[in-house]
Protein backbone atom coordinates (compact mmCIF):
# COMPACT_ATOMS: atom_id res chain seq x y z
CA UNK A 1 0.00 0.00 0.00
CA UNK A 2 1.42 3.22 -0.97
CA UNK A 3 0.61 5.81 1.25
CA UNK A 4 -0.26 9.20 0.41
CA UNK A 5 2.56 12.16 -0.25
CA UNK A 6 -0.06 14.18 2.02
CA UNK A 7 0.33 11.74 4.80
CA UNK A 8 2.76 13.36 6.87
CA UNK A 9 1.77 16.65 6.10
CA UNK A 10 -1.72 16.23 6.94
CA UNK A 11 -0.17 15.60 10.73
CA UNK A 12 1.77 18.71 10.61
CA UNK A 13 5.24 16.32 10.07
CA UNK A 14 7.71 16.23 7.97
CA UNK A 15 7.84 13.36 5.79
CA UNK A 16 11.66 11.55 6.31
CA UNK A 17 12.65 8.14 5.41
CA UNK A 18 13.07 6.99 8.66
CA UNK A 19 9.25 7.87 9.74
CA UNK A 20 8.72 5.94 6.40
CA UNK A 21 10.19 3.22 6.95
CA UNK A 22 9.04 2.83 10.55
CA UNK A 23 5.57 3.41 9.30
CA UNK A 24 6.34 0.29 6.80
CA UNK A 25 7.13 -2.15 9.64
CA UNK A 26 4.22 -1.30 11.77
CA UNK A 27 1.91 -1.56 8.56
CA UNK A 28 2.67 -5.13 7.49
CA UNK A 29 2.79 -6.97 10.82
CA UNK A 30 -0.14 -7.99 12.82
CA UNK A 31 1.39 -7.75 16.28
CA UNK A 32 2.51 -5.21 18.35
CA UNK A 33 6.39 -5.09 18.14
CA UNK A 34 8.83 -3.40 20.68
CA UNK A 35 11.28 -0.23 19.82
CA UNK A 36 14.15 -3.77 19.72
CA UNK A 37 11.76 -5.59 17.04
CA UNK A 38 11.35 -2.62 14.75
CA UNK A 39 14.61 -1.77 14.81
CA UNK A 40 15.81 -5.14 13.84
CA UNK A 41 13.71 -5.49 11.59
CA UNK A 42 14.87 -2.13 9.78
CA UNK A 43 18.29 -3.80 9.75
CA UNK A 44 17.25 -6.53 7.87
CA UNK A 45 16.00 -4.83 5.04
CA UNK A 46 19.47 -2.87 5.27
CA UNK A 47 17.91 0.57 6.25
CA UNK A 48 20.44 2.69 8.32
CA UNK A 49 18.72 3.74 11.53
CA UNK A 50 19.57 4.14 15.37
CA UNK A 51 17.66 2.30 18.08
CA UNK A 52 17.63 5.72 19.52
CA UNK A 53 15.91 7.73 16.11
CA UNK A 54 13.38 4.67 16.44
CA UNK A 55 12.44 5.31 19.85
CA UNK A 56 12.13 9.49 18.90
CA UNK A 57 9.95 8.80 15.67
CA UNK A 58 7.73 5.88 17.87
CA UNK A 59 7.39 8.35 20.87
CA UNK A 60 6.60 11.36 17.73
CA UNK A 61 3.77 8.37 16.21
CA UNK A 62 2.29 7.93 19.80
CA UNK A 63 1.49 11.79 20.23
CA UNK A 64 0.22 12.16 16.68
CA UNK A 65 -1.55 9.34 17.83
CA UNK A 66 -0.85 7.39 14.19
CA UNK A 67 0.67 4.52 16.93
CA UNK A 68 -0.68 3.20 19.74
CA UNK A 69 1.91 2.32 22.79
CA UNK A 70 1.30 -0.78 25.34
CA UNK A 71 3.46 -2.61 27.49
CA UNK A 72 3.31 -6.52 27.22
CA UNK A 73 2.64 -8.00 30.57
CA UNK A 74 4.84 -10.84 30.10
CA UNK A 75 8.42 -9.17 29.01
CA UNK A 76 7.17 -5.37 30.53
CA UNK A 77 8.47 -4.17 27.18
CA UNK A 78 7.22 -1.28 25.77
CA UNK A 79 5.52 -2.60 22.54
CA UNK A 80 3.36 -0.11 19.78
CA UNK A 81 1.33 -1.32 17.16
CA UNK A 82 -0.53 0.97 14.61
CA UNK A 83 -3.49 2.79 16.04
CA UNK A 84 -6.83 1.27 14.93
CA UNK A 85 -10.54 2.26 14.84
CA UNK A 86 -11.74 -1.09 15.89
CA UNK A 87 -9.62 -2.64 18.16
CA UNK A 88 -8.50 -6.12 18.74
CA UNK A 89 -6.97 -8.42 21.59
CA UNK A 90 -3.89 -10.86 21.72
CA UNK A 91 -3.78 -13.73 22.78
CA UNK A 92 0.02 -14.53 23.96
CA UNK A 93 2.23 -17.78 23.93
CA UNK A 94 4.19 -17.51 27.46
CA UNK A 95 6.57 -19.53 25.96
CA UNK A 96 8.07 -18.28 22.75
CA UNK A 97 5.66 -14.81 22.92
CA UNK A 98 4.28 -15.68 19.92
CA UNK A 99 1.19 -14.19 19.48
CA UNK A 100 -2.04 -14.26 17.63
CA UNK A 101 -4.65 -10.96 17.06
CA UNK A 102 -8.33 -11.99 17.76
CA UNK A 103 -11.23 -10.47 15.68
CA UNK A 104 -13.36 -8.63 17.39
CA UNK A 105 -13.83 -8.21 20.94
CA UNK A 106 -15.76 -9.97 23.82
CA UNK A 107 -16.24 -7.49 25.83
CA UNK A 108 -18.35 -4.61 24.29
CA UNK A 109 -22.04 -6.66 25.68
CA UNK A 110 -20.32 -6.43 28.73
CA UNK A 111 -18.97 -2.76 29.10
CA UNK A 112 -23.01 -1.71 28.28
CA UNK A 113 -23.91 -3.84 31.10
CA UNK A 114 -21.00 -2.29 33.58
CA UNK A 115 -22.04 1.20 32.67
CA UNK A 116 -25.62 0.79 33.49
CA UNK A 117 -24.77 -1.19 36.50
CA UNK A 118 -22.16 1.55 37.86
CA UNK A 119 -23.40 5.05 35.76
CA UNK A 120 -19.38 5.07 34.33
CA UNK A 121 -18.75 6.77 31.59
CA UNK A 122 -16.63 3.55 30.39
CA UNK A 123 -13.76 4.86 27.93
CA UNK A 124 -12.38 1.16 27.08
CA UNK A 125 -10.37 -1.70 28.56
CA UNK A 126 -7.33 -3.37 28.66
CA UNK A 127 -7.75 -7.78 27.68
CA UNK A 128 -4.48 -9.84 27.13
CA UNK A 129 -4.91 -13.55 26.88
CA UNK A 130 -1.91 -15.99 27.62
CA UNK A 131 -1.23 -19.53 27.03
CA UNK A 132 0.83 -22.20 25.61
CA UNK A 133 0.65 -22.31 21.73
CA UNK A 134 0.61 -25.48 19.88
CA UNK A 135 4.44 -25.86 19.57
CA UNK A 136 5.08 -25.08 23.40
CA UNK A 137 2.05 -26.77 24.50
CA UNK A 138 4.01 -30.00 24.43
CA UNK A 139 7.47 -28.78 26.13
CA UNK A 140 4.82 -27.14 29.35
CA UNK A 141 3.36 -30.38 29.88
CA UNK A 142 6.36 -32.58 29.92
CA UNK A 143 7.84 -29.94 32.89
CA UNK A 144 4.48 -30.54 34.87
CA UNK A 145 5.26 -34.22 34.82
ZN1 LIG B 1 4.75 -20.95 22.01
ZN1 LIG C 1 -12.01 -5.26 23.67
Amino acid sequence: MQRSENFFAHLGMKNTQGRNHLLDVLEKTEIPLTAEDIYLKLKEKSIEINLSTVYRILDLFVAKGIVSKSTSSISNKSQFELAKKEHSHHLVCIQCKKTLTLAGCPLKCYEKKLKNKTQYDITGHKLEIFGYCPDCKFFANKQEE
